[in-house]
C-alpha cells in the first residue's frame, strides 16, 4: 500500500527544520493530496482576494523524509501519477502579472473540469494538461517560501513536470524532506496571468537518491527530453543560467567537448520560459535525449 499524506499536512517554505509529515523509504511510492493555490479558499466568483487568509497560499503537502538520503546525494522524483480536482480557480489582479496593466477590474474564475476538459466560461473546452507547480526538497540553510522557485525547486511552474518527468534536486538535509502543491490543470509556458488553472491534486511520487554526482540541479527528464532548470531575478539571467547548467552537464557528466556541446545545444537545444510572474523568474534548456544516448551516456 502506497504512503498517503493528506491535505490536513501542508507547509508554506522550504526549510531545513521542518518537520517530516511522513517517512518513506528509498524507492517507495507516495501520495501527495494538495490544496490548490488559493489553500481552497476561492471557490466562488464572489471570493475576492480581500476576504483570503494570506498565510494559508501557495501551501506544499508533505515534508516527505526520504530514508537514507543525506546531504549532497540528488534524490531522483519521478512523477508516476497525477490526478486534478473537478475544478480549478484563476484570478484576475490589476497589476499583477505579465499582463496586468490591461487588468483594471479583479476577478475570480471559476472553471469547472469534465473527465477530459476544462470548461472554460461556457464558451469553449480546454484539453486538461495537469502539470505540477511547486516540488523540491529543502534548502541547506536557510527559508524559502513556497511562492519562490531556486536551487532547491520550490514554484519553478515548469509545464514539464508532469506524468513520466523524474525530477533531480540536490538534497540539502537528510531525508530531503521533499513536498508538491501548485497543481494546474494547464498552464502555459510563461503562466502570463499570474495563475495557471489552480486546482486540488493527487501527486503519485517515487523517491530515491541516485549516483548522479555534479548534476546541475534543479534538472529534468521526461521520455524525450533532459532539462536544466535555473531560477533568476531576470528572465536574461534564468536563461543564461540555465543554458550554462545543460553545458556543464554535457561537458562535465557527458565528456562532450565544450565547443560540440555548445554546437549541439544551438542546433538542438531549446531554450524556454517556465514562468516570468514569479519573485524569480524561471528559465529551462531542453536538450533531446538521444544526445546523451548517442554519446553511451544513460541517465539514471
Ligand atoms: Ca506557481
Ligand atoms: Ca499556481
Amino acid at each position: 500500500l502506497d504512503v498517503i499524506v493528506g491535505p490536513d499536512k501542508l507547509f508554506y517554505a522550504f526549510h531545513p527544520d521542518l518537520e517530516p509529515a511522513v517517512a518513506i523509504g528509498q524507492g517507495d511510492v507516495v501520495r501527495l493530496r494538495t490544496l490548490d493555490a488559493g489553500g481552497g479558499q476561492l471557490r466562488s466568483p464572489d471570493d475576492s482576494l480581500e476576504g483570503i487568509d494570506w498565510n494559508q497560499v501557495n501551501p506544499a503537502t508533505g515534508p516527505v523524509y526520504v530514508q537514507g538520503t543525506r546531504p549532497g546525494d540528488i534524490l531522483r522524483v519521478d512523477i508516476l501519477d497525477l490526478t486534478v480536482g473537478d475544478g480549478s480557480v484563476m484570478m484576475a489582479i490589476p497589476g499583477e502579472g505579465a499582463l496586468g496593466d490591461l487588468l483594471t477590474a479583479q476577478e475570480t474564475l471559476i472553471l469547472p473540469h469534465d473527465d477530459q476538459d476544462i470548461l472554460f466560461r461556457d464558451r469553449i473546452r480546454i484539453p486538461k494538461r495537469p502539470m505540477v507547480g511547486v516540488i523540491g526538497v529543502a534548502p541547506a540553510t536557510g527559508s524559502v517560501s513556497t511562492g519562490i522557485p531556486g536551487p532547491h525547486g520550490g514554484n519553478m511552474d515548469c509545464s514539464l513536470v508532469t506524468v513520466g518527468a523524474s525530477l533531480y534536486f540536490s538534497v540539502g538535509v537528510p531525508g530531503a524532506l521533499m513536498g508538491a502543491g501548485d497543481v494546474h490543470a494547464a498552464m502555459g509556458d510563461g503562466e502570463v496571468m499570474i495563475c495557471g488553472a489552480e486546482t486540488a491534486a493527487e501527486v503519485v511520487l517515487r523517491a530515491q537518491a541516485v549516483s548522479l554526482k555534479g548534476l546541475p540541479t534543479p534538472f529534468l527528464r521526461t521520455s524525450h527530453v533532459l532539462a536544466s532548470i535555473f531560477s533568476a531575478p531576470t528572465l536574461d539571467e534564468a536563461a543564461d543560467g540555465a543554458a550554462h547548467a545543460m553545458a556543464e552537464f554535457l561537458i562535465r557528466m557527458v565528456g562532450i567537448p565544450v565547443n560540440d556541446a555548445v554546437a549541439l545545444m544551438s542546433l538542438v537545444g531549446d531554450l524556454r520560459i517556465c514562468q516570468v510572474v514569479d519573485p524569480l523568474k524561471t528559465a529551462r534548456f531542453e536538450l533531446p535525449s538521444w544526445v546523451p544516448t548517442q554519446y553511451g551516456f544513460t541517465m539514471l
